[in-house]
């Protein structure tokens, strides 16, 4: 089945999978992630915690991402997820790379990416990092200070830079604005120095942020990169040639991937239309890296205390994965994340049962590490399992060892799924469809699939004590 799925993805495609066997599973849809991953607990006698990455995912998300937005070129951004199947397979698919390190730039190479399809889009580089991009052809960067300059031309004279703007989306996830990007009247005096030090100047980049909230802030900063784009031309500098969109997009967010993509396209056709000849890419990283993942981390502990004393939790649970661990996103991504239970033996029916406020720590003795604060579980035993979906993005690419729970031993799972194109219910531009995949395994309140998710207060049946 899974070679046939495979087939119409071409040759090169196949071969990047092919790769990663035996590693790689074939699941008939997203939502049999649970059926595998308690299989491979009970075959197993698993204890560490595991990441499953559904590769299957990953191409429909590219073949939306193509079909959505057929003028944007991704760059995949590796810092959200240097994982090399993923890697491997985006390679295959067609997509282009943004690194923004050495270690980056070595692994899409090791993945077989040509120096022409990485963009090195770290503003503020290190000299050594930049003789590296000398020495392997990587030509395509970006800059947003003088000093920056300076540097290209002492080191990589034949770069072709793209000059960051400051284009901020105020309700992003990570806002980037404070730390990167020139400043409208930081342009011209910039393009000056690139122009006085014979420097390529090929175009304009920006991020909105990342896990970006709002379509306009994208339609602003086109406008924005067009102004730049005259400027240049004004002070007699060759046509610039490229438009770099930069990251912030994801799927089954606030703001859903077509609306944001309906919007761009929009602002491409007003401010750079198509006849123009201008080349556009974009430097996902949450889009193709944040809903494929699903973490299985273990309940190896718990202390049920009901509400005896107003200062203590209900029910509490010690899990073997944490905030040091994948969960850093907590802290460094800001993120939100949810959990459905799983019962490695017998089937895993928990929905009709009570639920209790509960709390969920990481594995280390820091008070710190909480993963889940105050949310409603059933009465979990110790030996249950949490899934934890949507946990791709910067998460295993920042943890640490702290305590000896060591973050790069935690092994990925490949899985291949079937499914519809666009995952969370997220409608195609111009579909009328309501089937996705997305919506049980998000919907706790669904009885076709093995157990729900749960962020927070539910409207299931509540008991505070047992
Ligand atoms: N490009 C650059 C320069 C970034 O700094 C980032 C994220 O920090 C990305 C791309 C990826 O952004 P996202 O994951 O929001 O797509």
């Amino acid at each position: 089945d899974l070679w046939e799925a495979l087939a119409p993805l071409g040759d090169e495609v196949a071969t990047a999978v092919a790769s990663f066997k035996p590693t790689l599973a074939s699941v008939g849809s997203p939502r049999d992630v649970d059926k595998y991953a308690q299989n491979f607990i009970k075959q197993n006698g698993q204890e560490a915690p595991f990441m499953m990455f559904d590769l299957g995912m990953v191409a429909r998300l590219y073949d939306a991402w193509t079909t959505t937005m057929p003028r944007v070129e991704p760059f995949y951004a590796v810092k959200c997820n240097g994982d090399p199947a993923l890697l491997a397979v985006l390679a295959a698919l067609g997509a282009n790379f943004d690194c923004a390190s050495l270690a980056e730039m070595q692994a899409v190479a090791a993945a077989g990416v040509g120096p022409e399809r990485i963009i090195y889009a770290n503003p503020c580089k290190l000299e050594s990092h930049l003789r590296h991009a000398v020495s392997t052809g990587v030509k395509l960067t970006v800059f947003d200070a003088e000093d920056e300059l300076y540097k290209i031309k002492k080191v990589h004279p034949g770069a072709e830079l793209l000059l960051r703007i400051r284009a901020d989306d105020v309700g992003a996830q990570c806002p980037l604005g404070s730390k990167y990007g020139a400043e409208f009247d930081e342009c011209e005096p910039l393009l000056r120095v690139a122009k006085r030090l014979g420097l390529s100047c090929v175009g304009v980049s920006f991020h909105v942020g990342s896990g970006a909230a709002s379509a306009q802030s994208f339609v602003e900063a086109i406008k924005a990169a067009k102004l730049v784009f005259e400027m240049a031309e004004g002070l007699g500098m060759p046509k610039m040639k490229v438009l770099d969109i930069g990251g912030g997009l994801s799927v089954g967010g606030k703001l859903t991937f077509s609306a944001a993509g309906a919007a761009i396209n929009k602002a491409l056709e007003k401010f750079f239309p198509e006849e123009e000849g201008v080349k556009v890419i974009a430097e996902p990283g949450r889009y193709f890296a944040e809903a494929p993942a699903t973490l299985a981390a273990l309940v190896f502990g718990r202390r049920l205390r009901g509400l005896r004393h107003a200062h203590t939790k209900a029910n509490e649970y010690y899990i073997n994965d944490g905030v040091y661990g994948s969960m850093n996103c907590l802290l460094y991504d800001h993120a939100t994340i949810s959990a459905r239970p799983l019962r490695v033996s017998g089937g895993l029916r928990l929905l009709d049962e009570k639920m209790y406020r509960s709390t969920v720590f990481g594995p280390t003795c820091d008070g710190l590490d909480q993963v889940l604060t105050d949310v409603w579980l059933p009465k979990l035993e110790v030996g249950d399992w949490l899934l934890f979906p949507n946990m791709g993005a910067y998460t295993l690419a920042a943890g640490t060892s702290f305590n000896g729970f060591a973050t790069s031993d935690i092994k990925t799972h490949y899985l291949w799924s079937e499914g519809d194109r666009l995952p969370f219910g997220e409608e195609e531009p111009g579909s009328d469809s309501d089937s996705h995949f997305g919506d049980a395994a998000m919907d706790s309140s669904d009885t076709g699939s093995d157990g729900g998710e749960f962020q927070s207060e539910g409207e299931a049946a509540k008991e505070e004590s047992d």
